[in-house]
């Protein structure tokens, strides 16, 4: 199986069971009008994630890297009419983007965006959220997880996105700066007495990746 068939079952499952209403689709296609890198989660893990804050009952959800808002549009819609979602993007252009694809799908008022580097917005935002999902720039996935749990609460559920990098993860010997950021970020997951954590691989249309999967203990 290559890819292309991949592909062809995320197509298949999406159709049926992550079925995209004209604001969706439109996002995806306001997305790369803009030329936003293609880096959205696929239809499926973005019902994966809405269906994640429904079984958490979040209300109050914090996302890392926003992108053209795809993900948060996921996780918007499957909030409770009082809840949340923080979202943190580096990039204007993209935050203008996302910006305006949350006001087409009448999302906004339940988006709550800050644009600049995640580092610096992190130290002042108030806690606790109920779900964190990290999903920026991976070199820096072991201060966001340290973020992640200081924002938290016991029970707080906490999703890495990419940490497979098409196999890339056990190259101990990578050079390349998101391996060693997703590798630092799985160790200090396994390491940390607050954390119950595990890591599912993923194919589809995005190829060969995976997510992370934690829960804040009771301490
Ligand atoms: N979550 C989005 C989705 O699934 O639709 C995709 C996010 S994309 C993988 C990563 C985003 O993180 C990019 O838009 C990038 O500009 C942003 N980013 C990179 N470094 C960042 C930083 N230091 N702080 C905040 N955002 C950052």
């Amino acid at each position: 199986p290559d890819i292309h068939q991949w592909a062809a079952v995320d197509d298949y499952f999406g159709r049926l069971l992550a079925p995209q209403d004209t604001a969706f689709e439109q996002i995806l296609q306001c997305n790369k009008k803009a030329q936003l890198p293609v880096h959205d989660v696929s239809a499926v893990q973005g019902k994966f994630l809405a269906l994640l804050v429904q079984l958490t009952k979040a209300s109050r959800v914090l996302e890392i890297g926003t992108l053209g808002g795809y993900s948060t549009a996921w996780m918007a819609k499957a909030l409770p009419a009082e809840g949340i979602i923080t979202t943190l993007e580096i990039n204007p252009d993209h935050a203008k983007v996302a910006r305006e694809n949350w006001r087409n799908a009448q999302l906004d008022k339940q988006i709550d965006l800050h644009i600049g580097s995640a580092l610096d917005i992190l130290p002042t935002l108030n806690g606790p959220f109920d779900l964190v999902f990290i999903d920026a720039d991976k070199p820096n996935n072991p201060r966001y997880l340290e973020w992640a749990i200081k924002l938290s609460r016991p029970g707080t559920l906490i999703i890495g996105d990419n940490v497979v990098r098409g196999g890339g993860v056990i190259d101990s010997d990578s050079s390349d700066l998101s391996v060693k950021g997703v590798r630092e970020f799985m160790s200090l997951m396994a390491a940390d007495p607050r954390l119950e954590s595990t890591a599912l691989q993923t194919v589809g249309e995005k190829g060969w990746d995976g997510f992370s999967i934690s829960i804040v203990k009771n301490q």
